[in-house]
């Protein structure tokens, strides 16, 4: 019998458990253990429901586009519960000073499709209009300058990419806050390879990207619902494979301190609860799904420059939610819309003083500021996340100043998000639910050469015997990448 260990229940780790017990039912002589450090699995997956709302606490639906959450969702029985996004609601605002500007109509992240929105656009200056208009007439060179390259590793970043196209406005207007939620980073830092692969295969093969996605749009099949979620929350995939796991095979309050690799076996080292004195046990394979740095810690014994190839920063989030039942929320006025990012730089440092004074004067105002990223209206995204009536917005905190906020208490944080939303919604009365939530280093930058140096990562970890690395490190930060890439990896060991 293959004994296999699981270092990390995230949804990534979680993955890979349900495709072991499929595997057992299958036939094949298996046994495994999942190792997670705290009382819940989930990770950064986690939803609470609290008087008619339906919370999600980190990620709140996935990219429809990719199916593996969805096939695991219907694998799971939850097809009934599978749920879309109100697109016919779907806008998206920048929020500049104290106000919200509406993207225009038709834009495929910073990619325009219809030109009279863009035109027409309070959004940009006369100067990135004009930057937009010439794009395609760039195409020729464009392509010839990514073809270039050849199939080579040379990469570049976000805003490099984004400025070669539509100059530097745009980059900073629309990249950088559409994808500092996302991936947590600085566009002159990410990846364009790693976080854009779409563009950069239209960038290939048309030079132009506005030229390549109107030819996309024209043969392309009508979109489905750009996002999909779950009814009851996505909990439920962490909770649907959880009730399938035999007690003997989880081991929750249980961190990993160290692995060893010698005569064939993995030892796995560990704490209970707390408690410092070591247990051990040994297996044929281990499926390591923690997140980078804890990764890197765990391997250094194994390979020591296994760290050098792993992101090395991560950035931490907060999410604070506000719920206002339906007699409050008859008072406020949420545009239509799926809600708002926020560009950074046009939150003017002058304005701080109103905060201090009725906020939290402990909360550093710039901090505060800067590190709120974006808004979700979630009863208009996904109108079964609140009662008939009912607003459910959702505060996003991240980037480089989020740190400085992670120690402050949850009604510091609800009082922080209130104060800060009604910059750009108006009065909001005190919610009748309000939740925060920490998640502390959880989102990997995928720094210029990320691809690059996973490809190396992965000739390392072929060289140790029954090894394989999941989680949002990798090969992207999604549900749905996370969910293939756990799934792939147990049948792999399974096979191998
Ligand atoms: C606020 C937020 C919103 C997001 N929104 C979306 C979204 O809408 N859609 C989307 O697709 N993605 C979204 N994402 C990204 C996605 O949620 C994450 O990338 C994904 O959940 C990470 O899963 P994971 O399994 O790789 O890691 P994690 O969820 O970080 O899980 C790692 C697990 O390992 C455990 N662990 C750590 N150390 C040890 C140890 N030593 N021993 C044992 N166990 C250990 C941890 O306790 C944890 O349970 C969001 C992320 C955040 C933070």
């Amino acid at each position: 019998m293959k004994r296999i260990a699981i270092i990390g229940g995230g949804i990534a780790g979680v993955a890979a458990a349900f495709e072991f017990i499929l595997q057992q039912r299958a036939g094949a002589d298996i046994e495994f253990v999942l190792f997670e450090a705290t009382s819940r699995l989930g990770g950064t997956v986690e939803t609470v429901r609290r008087d008619g709302f339906v919370v999600e606490c980190g990620p709140d639906s996935w990219v429809t586009e990719k199916p593996w959450a969805r096939e695991l969702a219907i694998e799971l029985d939850l097809e009934s519960e599978l749920v879309a996004s109100n697109d016919e609601k779907r806008k998206t605002y920048i929020a500049e000073d104290n106000a919200l500007i509406a993207m225009p109509d038709g834009m495929r992240m910073m990619v325009p499709t219809k030109w009279e929105s863009v035109l027409s656009s309070p959004l940009f200056s006369e100067q990135a209009k004009l930057a937009y208009l010439r794009e395609p007439e760039l195409a020729e060179q464009l392509k010839a300058n990514a073809l270039d390259v050849g199939d080579g590793y040379r990469d570049e970043s976000v805003r490099d990419f984004v400025g070669r196209h539509f100059g530097e406005e745009v980059a900073s207007t629309i990249a950088a806050p559409l994808l500092a939620g996302v991936f947590g980073g600085d566009i002159a830092k990410l990846s364009v390879r790693a976080v854009m692969p779409t563009f950069v295969a239209l960038e290939r093969e048309h030079g132009s990207l506005v030229f390549g996605l109107q030819q996309r749009l024209q043969t392309g099949k009508k979109s489905a619902p750009i996002f999909t979620s779950l009814r009851s929350g996505l909990g439920a995939l962490i909770t649907g494979i959880e009730s399938l796991i035999p007690e003997r095979s989880l081991q929750r309050n249980v961190a990993v301190e160290a692995i060893e690799h010698s005569a064939g076996m993995w030892r796995i080292h560990w704490t209970h609860g707390g408690v410092t004195h070591p247990f051990e046990a040994s297996f044929d394979a281990v499926v390591v799904a923690t997140p980078a740095a804890t990764t890197a810690r765990l391997l250094t014994p194994v390979d020591s420059r296994i760290g050098e190839f792993l992101p090395q920063q991560s950035s931490s989030a907060i999410v604070v939610a506000l719920g206002f039942d339906g007699d409050q929320a008859r008072s406020m006025r949420i545009p239509a819309g799926f809600g708002f990012l926020v560009r950074q730089h046009e939150l003017p440092p002058d304005q701080g003083g109103e905060l201090d004074a009725n906020l939290a004067p402990e909360v550093g105002d710039d901090a505060a500021q800067q590190a709120l990223l974006a808004c979700t209206f979630l009863n208009q995204k996904f109108p079964h996340t609140a009662p008939v009536g009912a607003i459910l917005l959702r505060a996003f905190f991240g980037g480089p100043s989020a740190p400085d906020l992670l120690a402050h208490d949850d009604a510091t944080l609800i009082r922080l998000a209130r104060t800060l939303l009604e910059r750009f919604l108006g009065k909001l009365p005190e919610p009748s639910v309000g939740l925060a939530r920490r998640w502390p280093t959880s989102l990997p930058l995928y720094e210029v050469g990320h691809q690059e140096r996973i490809a190396a990562l992965d000739l390392r970890v072929a060289k140790l015997p029954n090894l394989r690395l999941i989680g949002n490190a990798y090969r992207g930060v999604g549900l749905p990448d996370l969910i293939r890439s756990g799934r792939a990896a147990a049948r792999q060991i399974v096979a191998g």
